[in-house]
């Protein structure tokens, strides 16, 4: 299988022509702040009527953190939209797994849909506080030996600072 080309963009990731942009959503499902919000300003109400189908059906707890579910991706340009969690940074705790997984069940959910290219936001690096450096390691980790298969795979990052991480990392 040939390893997908990782790439780097600083920019917006609703603006990606991608088979599917990942969300760094919350358990709930139902929409929140920093990428989450954006995703569900500019791909319109389509996602979140998709999202509150899941919580009557096969997601009623919402989405753990570290798993992840596929809806449409409404008036954004991708194809879908792969809604994971990822874990809040904790001091006391060693939580990296789970940041690993969520990368992983993205990557996993994207092949199901058939996806050759995927966009990824810097996940649990906003309202979560995983520092920068941490994230973009475990990140690009994650992708480079779980992303087998695929064209493309790209971080899409918004800020100086979580450009510069990645940079360094990749
Ligand atoms: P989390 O709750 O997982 O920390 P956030 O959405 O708060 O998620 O932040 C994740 C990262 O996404 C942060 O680095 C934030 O700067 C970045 N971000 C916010 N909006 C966008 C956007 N439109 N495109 C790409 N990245 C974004």
């Amino acid at each position: 299988m040939p390893k997908p080309k990782l790439t780097l963009v600083r920019g917006d990731l609703t603006e990606q022509d991608v088979d599917v942009v990942v969300n760094a959503a919350n358990s709930s499902l139902l929409g929140g702040g920093g990428v989450d919000g954006a995703i569900h300003r500019r791909g319109g109400p389509e996602i979140v009527a998709a999202c509150r189908d899941l919580r009557a059906t096969s997601h009623v707890d919402g989405l753990p953190t570290g798993q992840a579910v596929a809806t449409t991706a409404g008036r954004l340009p991708a194809r879908w939209v792969v809604h994971t969690v990822g874990p809040v940074h904790a001091k006391s705790e060693d939580r990296s797994g789970l940041l690993v997984s969520a990368h992983r069940e993205s990557l996993r959910v994207a092949r199901e849909l058939g996806a050759r290219t995927v966009a990824f936001p810097a996940i649990s690096t906003g309202v979560y506080r995983w520092p920068l450096a941490d994230a973009a390691r475990i990140a690009l980790g994650t992708v480079r030996t779980e992303g087998e298969g695929f064209e493309e795979i790209r971080f899409v990052l918004f800020g100086d600072d979580a450009y510069r991480a990645f940079e360094a990392e990749l």
